[in-house]
């Protein structure tokens, strides 16, 4: 029977990229969004002409009956989970003392909140297979913080921390749970940068470019056909971090 994946915030950027790579290799994926519709059709018809299904679903993560009704309709159609992409999330720019409850809330819920409650709508399936891999799309900011995104940092540092109490507590359920954290990956979460920007970060990166998306992709493949990796803050930044 083929392995069943959501991915969270599969209409664009990463996520479209790990939902088209997934449906590639045979896995049933339920490619998730929310305001990109029309992306997300485009992505489905797309993969139609290929001959492969995956199934789009619009919920809002970042709320809980959202979360739960993409469950719900994942486990009413296919019966199980085998891998979830907690890869949904928002960035922002902002000097922290400009920041305003609702910037704080609405980051923090989109990146941080949203992970877990799929977590916990998605774990007691896993639990019951007694085999799940979880990987969530943390950030580099989550590492060593992020000048004038602290609430996007704090929501990554908390998906890492999020992901070894996991891994811990579901190990022994079989339940692998990991991190990925990029350093700068080329989507249209980096639209606002001028090439004069990037051309200063590409000097930075010891690899000395931006990442591709596909870069994110190859681990992502490795961390689901691994069975012995877990509670790992994975960094793909090109030795940025370093
Ligand atoms: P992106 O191109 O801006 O795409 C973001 C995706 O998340 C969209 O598909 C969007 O869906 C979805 N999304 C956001 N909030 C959602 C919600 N509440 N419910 C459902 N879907 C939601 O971003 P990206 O660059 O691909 O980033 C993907 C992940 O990687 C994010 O978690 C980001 O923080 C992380 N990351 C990115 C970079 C980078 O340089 N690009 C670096 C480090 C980490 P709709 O458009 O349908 O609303």
């Amino acid at each position: 029977m083929k392995r069943i994946a959501i991915v969270t915030g599969a209409s664009r950027g990463i996520g479209r990229e790990i939902a088209k790579m997934l449906a590639k290799e045979d896995i049933q994926v339920i490619a998730n969004y929310n305001n990109s519709e029309k992306k997300a059709i485009e992505l489905q018809e797309e993969l139609k002409k290929e001959n492969i299904n995956i199934d789009i679903f619009k919920a809002d993560i970042s709320k809980r009956e959202d979360a739960r009704k993409l469950v719900e309709y994942t486990l009413e159609k296919y019966k199980k989970i085998d891998i979830l992409v907690n890869n949904a999330g928002i960035s922002e720019y902002k000097m922290f003392t400009e920041e305003t409850d609702s910037d704080w809330n609405r980051v923090i819920n989109n990146n941080l909140y949203s992970a877990f409650v799929m977590c916990q709508e998605v774990i007691p399936n896993m639990i019951h297979n007694k085999k799940g891999c979880i990987i969530n799309m943390s950030s580099i900011w989550g590492q060593i913080g992020a000048s004038c995104e602290s609430h996007y940092s704090v929501s990554k540092a908390g998906i890492d921390a999020m992901t070894k109490s996991l891994a811990k507590e579901l190990g022994p359920s079989n339940i692998r749970v990991n991190s990925i954290a990029p350093g700068i990956i080329d989507t249209e979460m980096n639209k606002h940068l001028s090439l004069e920007e990037l051309e200063y970060i590409k000097e930075e990166i010891p690899l000395q470019r931006i990442g591709k998306v596909n870069d994110i992709e190859k681990c992502v493949e490795w961390l689901i056909e691994d069975d012995y990796i877990t509670g790992q803050i994975i960094s793909i930044n090109g030795g940025w971090s370093i």
